[in-house]
């Protein structure tokens, strides 16, 4: 069907293109709305849980509209199979992205300038590149698609800044309309993402997210009763594909090791395993019908497998729209299937640490302005080190750099590569004999200016630029041509980010004071959804009407297959733990560990060491092996955090 329609000819019924080009009788529900909104010219938001086709929304106005449309994603994998699926269906459609060769680059600013490409797939850093809103801003862009829209709200459970720029990016680049998509999104999130996105309540399609088919459990129990437990169910209910949701990569291991000893097939699934070992697992889970995969929720994200018949999770999901995606992969087929959570207190330490410790310390974000305020008018850093000289995590530091450009102290630029390795493929000698006169001599003095290793040589283009006076320019471009020309194999490491200050704080104090305050807010927020998770696991009422209303769907009747409902009787109660008092001893240890790393002088620091909850000066100092490291993880951080910065240094 798809070879015949190579030519580009415009349908004009969307109908008709469903079926001619994707071979879909009828649409889905809700895509025919947003798709008429689209085609209206407005703006469109589709809030749809995972699965039930938010990509057609783009996909099919796009082969409708004269001009580009533009998708934002920052699942790159999932970008990969759209464009392999779309291209075996005759639509033009590519990515952008730091992995494409020079000579693939150019081939796509090509089909984009001639109007030949429909579809373009980039992930959100790449507005960073000017490069590319070069490239880009001189297109017709007739609609511009965010995928995971609740990005861009601070209400939303993965907010993320830089989201926040992308719809300027849309407005600079006149694009013709938005199209915001997401599984997951309360009312508030969805408010959010109409408001920054200028989109009409009546574009605004949102699907139920009620999911009759699926029994939905909550289980309480003690941590050391929790093994046996999940083999227990796994022995008893009818074997089907199963999917383990787990917190730690080292617990997905440990879990599938377990299953499959007692028998079960079982396969571990994290972002630490290597690419190829991860998707032979991801490629035999799809195929199989009664396969375990016990994983973190980096698993699912592209899984499209229909019949999964039970998700447990081993640890509590850390906010109800994680649960609620979670589950959503279950029972696509809409036969029946179960997701039982087995609630365990001692977990919330762990999700807690993990919102805790992403927090800085007043004192981290003075230093971390004082550093990026010292710098000339322009300037660039490494994240990398701003985030050890400041002991801020590194994607925190990333959201506070963000923050700067939003409230226009900075403007951000392109980043580039700090240093360059290359592996000669020829003998030097044969290199430059290609070459005469000044550039065989540049080239000579370049190669100079390597540090050598082993095999790779290293190139520091900053410096090797300011030794040769000549711009850094040219020196990516020798050695990008020397690549090209396969003399040399090139690799870039070390990304630099650069910036344009474009005033000074007023008082530099205060700045830091606001921007602790909100992360202060982003930490009780983060910790609310967790409790809320908590407080769901032990409703008195209908588990599924809660989760229905939490995303602003009510419903009239008790839905008859969640905990719940099914055993009403049973009184549950939210797990909570005992705080501990602090022991007087431990705190004369830590005031000696105080007085052997005095290069630590955060107060809060120590805190975390107590608490367990990691950071880049306590992993540099290699406290985290310390046995005072998590010593008392029963104690309430905040209490403590509070304690020692009043204590102060
Ligand atoms: P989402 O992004 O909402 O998670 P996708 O866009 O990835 O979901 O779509 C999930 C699957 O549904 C894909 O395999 C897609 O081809 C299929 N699909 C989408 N729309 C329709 C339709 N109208 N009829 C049949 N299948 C569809
Ligand atoms: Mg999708």
């Amino acid at each position: 069907m798809a070879t015949a329609l190579k030519t580009k000819t415009r349908m004009p019924n969307p109908t008709q293109t469903l079926k001619s080009y994707f071979g879909f009788d009828r649409f889905r529900p809700g895509q025919q709305q947003v798709i008429e909104c689209l085609l209206m010219g407005k703006s469109a938001a589709a809030v749809f849980p995972t699965g039930a086709g938010k990509s057609l929304c783009y996909q099919l106005p796009a082969l409708m509209l004269d001009g580009l449309t533009v998708v934002v994603s920052p699942l790159i994998a999932l970008m990969k199979d759209q464009i392999d699926a779309l291209t075996r269906r005759g639509i033009s459609a590519a990515r952008l992205d730091s992995t494409l060769s020079a000579d693939e680059y150019r081939a796509v600013s090509g089909q984009i300038h001639d109007g030949s490409l429909r579809l373009l797939y980039v992930a959100p850093e790449r507005f960073q590149n000017e490069r590319f809103r070069q490239v880009i801003g001189q297109t017709r862009v007739s609609l511009f698609a965010v995928d995971e829209a609740h990005c861009i709200s601070e209400w939303g459970h993965n907010f993320r800044p830089d989201y926040l720029k992308l719809v300027d990016f849309a407005r600079g680049l006149n694009a013709e309309r938005l199209l915001a998509l997401t599984a997951t999104a309360t009312p508030q999130v969805l408010d959010d993402i109409c408001r920054a996105f200028e989109i009409d309540t009546a574009c605004a399609i949102r699907n139920s997210s009620y999911r009759p088919n699926l029994t939905l459990l909550t289980s309480p129990m003690t941590a050391d009763s929790r093994d046996a437990a999940l083999i227990e169910r796994l022995k008893h209910r009818p074997a089907g594909p199963t999917i383990v949701y787990v917190t730690l990569q080292r617990t997905a291991e440990e879990i599938a090791r377990q299953l499959g000893a007692a028998g079960f097939y079982a396969r571990a699934y994290h972002a630490g395993m290597a690419d190829d070992e991860r998707s032979s697992a991801q490629e035999w889970f799809m195929q199989s019908d009664a396969g375990i995969v016990v994983a973190t929720i980096a698993f699912g994200m592209g899984i499209d497998k229909s019949n999964i018949r039970y998700v447990y999770h081993y640890n509590l999901p850390k906010s109800l729209e994680n649960y609620s995606q979670e589950i959503g992969r279950a029972g696509r087929d809409d036969q029946p299937a179960t997701c039982e959570t087995l609630v365990c207190a001692d977990d919330l330490d762990q999700l807690e640490n993990f919102i805790l410790g992403d927090t800085p310390s007043l004192r981290a974000i003075e230093t971390l302005l004082d550093e990026v305020f010292s710098q000339g008018r322009t300037f660039d850093v490494s994240f990398y080190d701003l985030s050890g000289k400041s002991d801020i995590r590194l994607l925190v530091v990333r959201t506070l750099l963000t923050y700067l450009e939003l409230d226009g102290y900075l403007a951000g630029g392109t980043p580039f590569y700090a240093t360059y390795k290359f592996k000669p493929l020829e003998s030097s000698g044969q290199i430059l004999a290609q070459f005469e006169g000044e550039r065989r001599e540049f080239l000579e003095q370049l190669f100079r200016q390597a540090k050598r290793g082993k095999t790779w040589l290293q190139l520091d283009a900053g410096a090797a630029a300011a030794s040769l006076n000549a711009p850094r320019d040219r020196i990516v471009r020798a050695l990008d041509y020397l690549a090209d020309r396969g003399w040399i194999e090139l690799e870039v490491a070390g990304v630099r980010n650069r910036y344009e200050r474009l005033r000074e704080p007023a008082d530099r104090d205060a700045l830091a004071r606001d921007l602790h305050g909100r992360m202060l807010a982003r930490e009780k927020q983060e910790l609310a959804r967790i409790q809320q998770v908590v407080d769901f696991t032990a409703l008195a009422t209908c588990q599924v009407n809660a989760l229905c209303l939490h995303f602003g769907e009510e419903r009239p009747q008790p839905c008859g297959h969640c905990t719940h409902c099914l055993e009403p009787g049973t009184k549950r109660v939210a797990p909570r733990r005992a705080k501990a008092a602090l022991d007087p001893k431990l705190l004369a240890r830590v005031e000696a560990l105080r007085r052997q790393y005095p290069q630590i002088d955060d107060p809060v620091v120590w805190a975390r060491l107590l608490c367990g909850i990691t950071s880049p000066a306590l992993s540099r100092a290699k406290l985290t092996s310390d046995p005072l490291f998590g010593a008392c993880p029963q104690q309430d951080f905040a209490e403590l955090r509070a304690q020692f910065e009043t204590r102060g240094a």
